[in-house]
């Protein structure tokens, strides 16, 4: 049997750098379950679909083959083939993969994905419906979060190191209007399962975080 590890929580409180550390350390398989989310969003904007339009969505969605792969310990995403690991990082596709992700069809397919990788191998998953819907069996659930300033901030730091100019107001604004759209939707809402550990990672560290969760794995 696999050992699951299930990391939820809102946009930029550290699950992704946290969750990939966790795996590193224990030999298992990271699977970025956003990156799923914004390869479907590429797809859509690509396609010129309108965040507003469900029923294109839901017919497009399937025209959307999405898969994962790794190299040197990274989650490569492919849409149709396409390594787009670069081209998902941006706040429109963010913003896009909010909007279509209250989809049905979208969820449906890419929760089939998440479970399919993690009957096969150990994973450290994260997301935001990793503990309530996708893995409701996994050994070890954590709900990750942390003050919408701090980040804010975090997202700003990442965005300026990479040379791209941006404003901290802006950014938080969006956080916390992603956090609400991802809350407040109907099917698979982002919250905390009943049996998840919670951590606040606003006054800790990175490394603080993750020998929290490794201490619960033990
Ligand atoms: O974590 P990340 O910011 O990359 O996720 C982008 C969007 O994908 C989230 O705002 C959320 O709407 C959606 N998502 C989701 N379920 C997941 C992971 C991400 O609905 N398990």
């Amino acid at each position: 049997m696999s050992y699951n590890i299930a990391i939820d929580g809102p946009a930029g409180a550290g699950k992704s750098t946290i969750a990939k550390k966790i795996a590193k350390k224990l030999g298992y398989i990271y699977v970025d379950t956003g990156a799923m989310y914004r390869a479907m969003a590429l797809y859509l904007l690509r396609e010129q679909v309108q965040p507003s339009d469900t029923e294109k969505i839901n017919v497009k969605c399937a025209e959307a083959d999405i898969s994962i792969g790794h190299e040197n310990g990274e989650q490569i995403v492919y849409l149709n083939g396409e390594n787009v690991n670069d081209l998902i990082r941006s706040e429109k596709v963010g913003n896009m993969a909010s909007a279509s992700s209250p989809n049905p069809n979208v969820r449906k397919k890419l929760v089939e994905l998440q479970r399919r990788l993690a009957a096969s191998e150990n994973v450290v998953m994260d997301g935001r419906d990793i503990g309530t819907c996708v893995l409701p069996d996994a050994q070890v659930k954590v709900y990750l979060t942390a003050d919408s300033r701090v980040r804010a901030q975090r997202r700003y730091k990442e965005l300026t190191d990479k040379g791209v100019s941006c404003d901290l107001d802006t950014i938080e604004q969006d956080i916390i209007e992603r956090d609400r759209k991802d809350m407040t939707r109907e099917i698979s809402p982002l919250m905390q399962a009943e049996d998840a550990v919670l951590l606040d990672s606003s006054d800790k560290s990175i490394d603080e975080v993750v020998d929290a969760v490794i201490a619960l794995v033990h």
